[in-house]
């Protein structure tokens, strides 16, 4: 069955999947989304006996049904092949009790890699089918991992240019060393004045602005996103929790049909979302458990049905959940309100005005699949802690706010299901506040040396990505204002 994609903001927008990979966001400010979710046509036995490329294969023609077989599969195999460190591509751990689903092997070491090692493809392909000749720009906000994720998916790529812009003093050092030496006469990254929010919403003012993209058009340039909000990032994302899902079943973990709860650290509540959708897919997924940092706008959320971004700002060591306004949840308030595009906006425009929104009774109701909850900066430090003392295995900052959320949940509900714990980022990413936590964090030695520590500690050998920032030059020292991006981006394409 042909799968279109609506706006979550207006009526009678409906697309091919090509065509709103190629656009990111809908003209009107909404997102696009599947007009149903597909149901998984294999059964969990066949899926169980797939490798990674195949179950992705099997979740993603369900979505991208404007894609021949032989385009998603030369996609999927560009994407998930050496550059990942292990030919399973998401491996399952397992350490006290919960199974960690490890999304940090590929090229720069967070789970961004799953989905943005094939969007490049996805776009390439998407603009040769619907014969796109401008050169696509890519324009995104980073609160530190998509950012480099996306330069690495998209350096050097023809016929696209990507800019990156990231909070100046809201990402960790190994984060922005990682992107401000990043390769690529098509790349600029650019740190600023601000904080995640800023740099979306700027990004967000550029891509509604249609004088500028009028006269993008006239110099043959057009925008996309490699944002979470573009359906090409989501698809890819529900795919490794079909293939965990798979992995449980062929070890013998469970039982085909048996219901296990995923936990997942949130920020945009992309991942998370994925997660829903392959729920509704038919996966069996019992509770979907969101787990925020201090900055708990979610967990409010899902307590109160009052959605509150006027509220202190706070940086943790957490830094790619440090999120008010996660653009995707827009996804989820749409499928609730029924699909009424109208409901929605209103929501969404109470939001931009005063900065929150109430949900109905009804819409409330039906976020019964979830459960939210969040950990403070010390109990997240002291899960890192209890991980690397009783099972020797060191988790990262915020694999340790989700892991911390979910003992919460345990004990409070009591539920002895099993449960599959997103592992978002490698713990070489934020070396210095995992050393903290494990309480060998010396201030006197730089981050590369406590990189050589925990190497020592943890057993795990450094990757590739750290090892090659080491002494790599800083080739982008770009910095503005949030109201200056829009001049920063006209510069870059000699407008
Ligand atoms: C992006 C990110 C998150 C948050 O994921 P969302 O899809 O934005 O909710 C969590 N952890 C890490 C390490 C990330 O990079």
């Amino acid at each position: 069955m042909e799968m279109l994609y609506n706006s979550t903001r207006s009526k009678g927008i409906s697309i091919k999947a090509s065509q709103a990979i190629l656009r990111g966001l809908s003209e009107d400010g909404g997102l696009f989304v599947p007009d149903h979710i597909p149901e998984l046509d294999r059964s969990l036995e066949e899926l169980a006996q797939m490798d990674y490329r195949q179950t992705a294969f099997e979740v993603m023609k369900l979505f991208l049904t404007d894609f021949t077989e032989e385009e998603l599969r030369s996609c999927i195999d560009s994407a998930y092949d050496g550059k990942f460190d292990t030919d399973k591509i998401a491996p399952l751990k397992e350490a006290g009790g919960a199974y960690y689903l490890e999304l940090f092997h590929g090229p720069t070491i967070a789970f961004k890699d799953m989905a943005l090692s094939i969007l490049p493809h996805l776009m390439i392909t998407a603009a040769r089918k619907n014969h796109v000749k401008n050169e696509i720009v890519i324009l995104t906000a980073t609160s530190g991992d998509t950012g480099k994720a996306a330069l690495a998916g998209f350096a050097g790529v023809e016929g696209t240019r990507i800019i990156v812009f990231y909070p100046k003093d809201g990402v960790s050092a190994i984060q922005e060393k990682q992107m401000v030496t990043q390769k690529g006469e098509n790349t600029l990254v650019v740190g600023i004045q601000g904080n995640f929010d800023d740099a979306q919403s700027g990004v967000k003012r550029i891509f509604a602005d249609k004088e500028l993209a009028k006269e993008m058009e006239e110099k043959g340039f057009r925008f996309s996103s490699a944002n979470s909000i573009n359906i090409g990032r989501l698809v890819p994302q529900i795919c490794y929790y079909v293939y965990a899902y798979g992995t449980l079943l062929r070890e013998g973990k469970i039982a085909a049909g048996e219901a296990v709860n995923v936990v997942v650290p949130t920020g945009n509540f992309g991942n998370i979302l994925a997660a829903y959708y392959a729920k509704n897919m038919g996966l069996p997924i019992g509770k979907l458990i969101c787990a925020s940092n201090e900055n708990k706008v979610l967990y409010d959320f899902f307590r109160t049905g009052a959605y509150d971004r006027n509220r202190e700002f706070v940086l943790t060591s957490s830094p790619s959940m440090d999120i008010l306004i996660s653009s995707n949840l827009e996804r989820l308030i749409f499928r609730i309100a029924g699909n009424d595009a109208d409901q929605n906006r209103a929501l969404m425009e109470a939001l931009s005005g005063q900065g929150k929104y109430q949900v109905t009774a009804d819409m409330q109701a039906a976020l019964g699949d979830f459960y939210g909850n969040y950990a403070t900066e010390q109990e997240a430090a002291a899960e890192i802690c209890r991980l690397y003392r009783d099972y020797d295995y060191v988790i990262d900052t915020h694999t340790a706010v989700a892991s911390a959320v979910y003992r919460k949940y345990t004990q409070e509900t009591q539920d002895t299901a099993k449960a599959v714990i997103a592992s978002t980022a490698s713990p070489y990413k934020f070396t210095r506040s995992v050393m903290n936590a494990v309480g060998k964090g010396d201030k006197d030695k730089d981050d590369f040396a406590l990189v050589d520590e925990l190497a020592g500690l943890s057993g795990v050998k450094v990757p590739q990505a750290v090892e090659e920032i080491r002494t790599a030059p800083v080739l982008h020292k770009k910095q503005c204002e949030a109201a200056q991006m829009k001049d920063v981006v006209r510069e870059f394409l000699g407008l």
